[in-house]
Formats: structure tokens, C-alpha cells, sequence
């Protein structure tokens, strides 16, 4: 017996096998039209052995440009957290976006059947949609709870392109041990991830910097490395003019920011604001932000 986090009174699915020709549709729809490609699924709808309509998750929805889900950051467990973000909110899902496509073309879906390729089973609003549609059967794979469960998915879609980090902190002499505790348990989880590390506090100019005259040159080895690196992380809890300054580098360099904040702590919108900011990962621990910031790399 499956246990499925959520079932419609009297309604349950059917299964076929992988050679079946409106699943093979469905897994072509999954290629084709699914938006989503962190959780991609396809899905067709078929009226007397004809596929009428199909359509992936995250369809037309502008869901090419880069996503990082805050359900993978924060590790929400099934069925929860979907207003959390943008894409996968309900509407976004591959049973409505069916739907509607069928209502687009002038498709009645009363008396369909649905054919899904990707998961394996369906959340409550995606049921009422079909439901409502008059959709009679639900397809899903013989082994979709385990071909598609998020481990197996998210080890296929889950797959870091990040290789060099850029660490952004505040130099404030107050708070410098917790923040080298801070920075050096993500640097380690950094390394595992098979990432190089790059860390003022560790790397940079300082016996340079201590010698009189020489203003320029922790900007100057600042605008060397942050070009060579693919994403810079800021811990923007402590105002910094210099941390505030390395963002910009990275937005001129086109990088990618991640920024780290304490939980509570107000950080300025015009950092939050600036547009090389994938993601704001507000941690209440070191261990909650290592958790988060691993997700959010494993996404870029
Ligand atoms: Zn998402
Ligand atoms: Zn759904």
C-alpha cells in the first residue's frame, strides 16, 4: 500500500507501465513543456485512446529565467510550503496548467482520462481541478513513488555548477570570532561540496593592509578574485561599507550573491534590492545556515 499525502474521498490512481504509449506521451510532454526543471513533469490528457491535450508544470509562466526554490532552501516537507514560492504554488502545477490548456484549445476534459510522467501522486488543489473538469481516471507510472521520489529527482535536477566562492564579510573587530566560526564551518561544507574558497579573513592582502600607504589594495585584490569566482556569498547582518561595495563588484562582474543574514536582523533593500541577489537566506544558526545556503548552491 502507497501512502499518499493526500486523497480525495473515493478516488485513487491507476497505474501502467513505462512502454505505454499515452505515458511515453507524457514523458515527451515532460521534455517538451515542463518549466520547471527542478521537479519537471509532463502530462496529457486522452479521450478514447486520442491525446487531446498536453502540458508540463511551470508552463508559460516565464519560468526559464533561474529559480531558486525556497521550498528546496528551507527543506519543506511534501504538500507544504507551496506559498512560499512563485513557481510551484499550485496554479503552476502540471494538473491545473492541463486544464487549462484543454479549456484554451476549446477541449472538454468531462469523461478524460490524465496520464502524468514525474510524480507520483497529486496535491489537494490539483485533484479539485481535475475533479471540478469532470476528469475521469489519473495515470501514473507502476514505480512512481519511487522512480520520482524527491530523493530520485532531486539527485538528477539537484546538481551544482557552482566551483569557486567568494566570501563577503564584515571585518568589525567586535564580532570577528563569530564570524570566522561562521565562515568556516560554511567554507568546510563549501569544500565537501568540491568547491574552492575564497575568504578575506584568511586570504586576503593583510600584512599589506597594515603596512601605511596602502589604501587601494584590498579593493584592488577584491576586484581580482571576485571576476574569477562564481558566486559570492555576503554576510550582511553587520552594516559593512566594504561588504556593501563587494556586491556591487559582483553585480558588475555579473555573479551571482548570496546573502546571509541573522534571523530578524533588518538588512537594507538596497542590498536585498540589488539584482545580482539569487537568494536571502535568513539563518538562525550556523547549522541553519549551512543547511540553507548548501541547498541554494546545489540549485545554481
Ligand atoms: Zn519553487
Ligand atoms: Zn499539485
Amino acid at each position: 500500500m502507497i501512502e499518499y499525502p493526500y486523497l480525495p474521498p473515493n478516488r485513487g490512481f491507476k497505474f501502467v507501465p513505462l512502454n505505454d504509449p499515452h505515458m511515453m506521451a507524457a514523458e515527451v510532454a515532460r521534455r517538451e513543456c515542463a518549466g520547471d526543471s527542478l521537479w519537471p513533469i509532463g502530462i496529457v490528457l486522452v479521450r478514447d485512446g486520442e491525446i487531446l491535450a498536453r502540458a508540463g508544470n511551470g508552463f508559460n509562466r516565464g519560468s526559464s529565467s533561474k529559480h531558486i526554490c525556497p521550498r528546496v532552501v528551507l527543506e519543506c516537507s511534501s504538500g507544504t510550503g507551496y506559498d512560499l514560492c512563485k513557481l510551484h504554488d499550485s496554479i503552476g502545477h502540471a494538473e491545473p496548467m492541463l486544464m487549462q490548456v484543454a479549456v484554451d484549445q476549446g477541449i472538454d476534459p468531462m469523461g478524460c482520462d490524465v496520464y502524468m510522467f514525474g510524480h507520483w501522486w497529486c496535491c489537494e488543489p490539483c485533484w479539485k481541478a481535475m475533479i471540478d473538469a469532470g476528469v475521469k481516471d489519473v495515470y501514473v507510472l507502476d514505480d512512481a513513488h519511487e522512480r520520482f521520489s524527491r530523493e530520485n529527482v532531486f539527485a538528477e535536477t539537484l546538481t551544482s555548477s557552482v566551483r569557486s566562492i567568494f566570501f563577503s564579510h564584515a571585518f568589525d573587530q567586535t564580532n570577528l570570532a563569530e564570524m570566522k566560526e561562521l565562515i568556516g564551518t560554511l567554507d568546510a561544507m563549501c569544500v565537501e561540496l568540491g568547491c574552492s574558497t575564497t575568504i578575506p579573513f584568511r586570504d586576503g592582502p593583510l600584512d599589506e593592509l597594515a603596512q601605511e600607504h596602502n589604501e587601494d589594495v584590498l579593493y584592488r585584490w577584491s576586484e581580482q578574485q571576485i571576476p574569477i569566482c562564481d558566486v559570492l556569498i555576503a554576510e550582511v547582518s553587520n552594516p559593512s561599507l566594504g561588504v556593501g561595495g563587494e556586491i556591487v563588484l559582483a553585480e558588475k562582474f555579473e555573479k551571482p550573491v548570496i546573502l546571509l543574514s541573522k534571523k530578524g536582523i533588518r538588512v537594507s533593500e538596497f542590498v536585498t534590492g540589488n539584482p545580482a541577489v539569487v537568494y536571502h537566506v535568513e539563518y538562525e544558526s550556523i547549522m541553519d545556515a549551512v543547511k540553507q545556503v548548501r541547498n541554494v548552491l546545489k540549485q545554481l
